[in-house]
């Protein structure tokens, strides 16, 4: 079936039609991975659709631009607003928005100072890890590629090179018939899924691996943090051997894309009871309770589109 595309996307200061929004083939990120880029979701509340987190999401998106000495030519609250017209210009209200920022055409050596182009799409996205995921869980392995040390690529930036290794990961998992692929750090220890952060359970505390783990912080993770400890549930970041995700009581990969789903078997072994664990379904209880108005937002989380 050919594939459906949005109506609108908004590119360098302006919405436009999606086929329109074209760059060179001779862009500098084309050929060097040097584009920035976040993945957001938009969601339907009681208060109208909200755009989650937008205004964290966008500063790491200035971050990774900053790491980069990208000088993005538009403030964070052009592109907040951008984001919320090319919401609103399709049509959509529950939607996933990619705001991405690239060295365009301006120069062929890798320290050009090039032009840095901007766009924002969004699309519809359902349960990024497939429709039974989040309820029954998915398998994964441990991947025979590693993630990137911290000395070579900094993989606290979002941006576009780094997911060389996540298709690497996440291509190997598919291919052997596994659901997502976990990824060890150059240090041999846990550092975390293709596009997802990792929490493991043990006695009812949880687990997640460190940012010098390789790690992009997720603001997923960071959410699950905040909620977990309100609720008094204890969250621990510390270093975490291969071995502890078959010893786990529940391991769950979170991110904007994935939400919270929990793992049910890793290298064809069961995790835990091989369902969604007690403390999988509190913190899915809660994450999602944000958006159907069960768990109040403290914190000025969901942001109006
Ligand atoms: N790690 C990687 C490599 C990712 O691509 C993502 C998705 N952006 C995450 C973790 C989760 O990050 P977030 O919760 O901010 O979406």
């Amino acid at each position: 079936m050919a594939q459906q595309y949005p109506e609108w996307i908004w590119q360098n200061g302006e919405i436009k039609p999606w086929k329109d929004a074209t760059a060179h083939v001779m862009s500098h990120a084309l050929h060097y991975g040097s584009s920035i880029f976040e993945g957001i979701r938009s969601y339907v509340t009681p208060e109208g659709a909200a755009i989650f987190r937008l205004t964290d999401h966008l500063k790491r998106l200035y971050q990774s631009a900053k790491i980069y000495d990208m000088v993005l030519p538009y403030s964070q609250d052009q592109l907040a607003a951008a984001c919320r017209e090319v919401i609103r210009k399709n049509g959509y209200s529950a939607a996933y928005l990619r705001p991405v920022a690239y060295r365009g055409l301006g120069g062929f050596g890798l320290s050009a100072d090039t032009p840095i182009d901007v766009a924002v799409a969004t699309w519809p996205m359902g349960p990024y890890l497939g429709p039974e995921a989040l309820e029954v869980g998915i398998t994964a392995c441990v991947s025979s590629w590693q993630r990137f040390a911290p000395n070579t690529i900094p993989a606290g930036a979002k941006a576009g090179g780094n997911y060389l290794s996540g298709q690497l990961i996440a291509r190997e998992a598919r291919r052997l018939g596994f659901g997502e692929g976990i990824a060890l750090a150059s240090s041999g220890l846990l550092s975390e899924g293709a596009g997802e952060n990792l929490f493991l359970a043990f006695d009812g505390v949880l687990h997640t691996t460190p940012a010098s783990a390789s790690i992009l912080a997720g603001i997923t993770r960071d959410t699950i943090k905040v909620l977990a400890r309100e609720d008094g549930i204890e969250v621990v970041e510390r270093d975490i051997p291969r071995e502890y995700l078959y010893l786990a009581d529940e391991v769950l990969m979170c991110g904007t894309a994935a939400e919270i789903t929990p793992i049910r078997e890793i290298d064809g072994k069961q995790v835990g009871s091989g369902k969604a664990g007690r403390l999988t379904r509190r913190l899915q209880e809660l994450y999602f309770g944000l958006f159907n108005g069960k768990t109040q937002d403290k914190w000025g989380w969901l942001e109006p589109v």
